[in-house]
């Protein structure tokens, strides 16, 4: 498998590699996201599940969104630094956060979700769309 995305966490316990091409990229600036990564929104990559490969231990903590479906984040518990997420709404694919990335330039956000609970020093792309909520709520 060729690898695509590699990257991993501040203490290096934690390392990943995909072999494809994100299926979806873009910004969460929902309250949820604020609170678990201290910053104004998640910048999430997703690949298919069984194309990214990790190494090391990843501890998982379960939430609600507002939409009832269970999201879990996955950080490293040695450094703590946040790398994926699992949605109940998406099954079979990984959440990677573009930050963890060996070249976070290769990020490509398609657009901005949940932006009705984003802070106002908070400064988004005007070029890319916009969705109040989940971009599927809104079609
Ligand atoms: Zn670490
Ligand atoms: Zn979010």
């Amino acid at each position: 498998m060729a690898k695509l995305l590699s990257g991993g966490c501040l203490c290096g316990a934690v390392r990943f590699e995909a072999s494809a091409e994100p299926v979806f990229s873009g910004n969460c600036h929902c309250r949820d996201c604020q609170r678990s990564s201290g910053s104004a929104f998640t910048p999430a990559i997703f690949v298919q599940s069984d194309q990214v490969h990790i190494q090391g231990t990843v501890k998982y903590f379960e939430s609600r969104a507002d939409s009832g479906n269970a999201i879990s984040r996955g950080f490293c518990p040695e450094c703590g630094s946040q790398l994926f997420a699992k949605l109940q709404m998406m099954p079979g694919v990984l959440g990677l956060r573009a930050g963890t990335l060996d070249t976070p330039e290769s990020f490509r956000p398609t657009l901005d979700m949940y932006t009705a609970s984003a802070a106002h020093w908070d400064h988004m792309d005007p070029a890319l769309p916009k969705f109040r909520e989940a971009p599927v709520a809104q079609g």
